[in-house]
Formats: C-alpha cells, structure tokens, sequence
C-alpha cells in the first residue's frame, strides 16, 4: 500500500489527484475531500484501494 502523499498523514492513500499546477499525488480519502474542490483538481480513485470514493 501507499500512504497518503500529504505531510504527517500516515493513512493509506486510497485517490490520484491530478493537479494542473504540481505533480500528481497519491492521497487518502480524507485529503482527497478538501484538494478536490480546488478548481482544476481532478480525483480518481486508486485501483485495488478498499476505501469509499467519492
Ligand atoms: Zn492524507
């Protein structure tokens, strides 16, 4: 598994964001919520991931 691209967030990344202004990162659900309503932030869930998305 994955953890979750953000700093000093040890949960499993479960979402891909790809993000128009920086390089595409791996992050939890949790993160993914709140980047994801950034204009231009695009959220796909990550293959085999168990987590609920969206
Ligand atoms: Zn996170």
């Amino acid at each position: 598994m994955t953890n979750c691209a953000e700093d000093g967030c040890a949960r499993e990344a479960a979402v891909r964001l790809h993000v128009p202004w920086d390089a595409d990162r791996d992050v939890c659900v949790a993160h993914a919520r709140s980047l994801a309503q950034r204009d231009g932030v695009v959220a796909e869930p990550l293959e085999g991931s168990q987590a609920e998305w969206p």
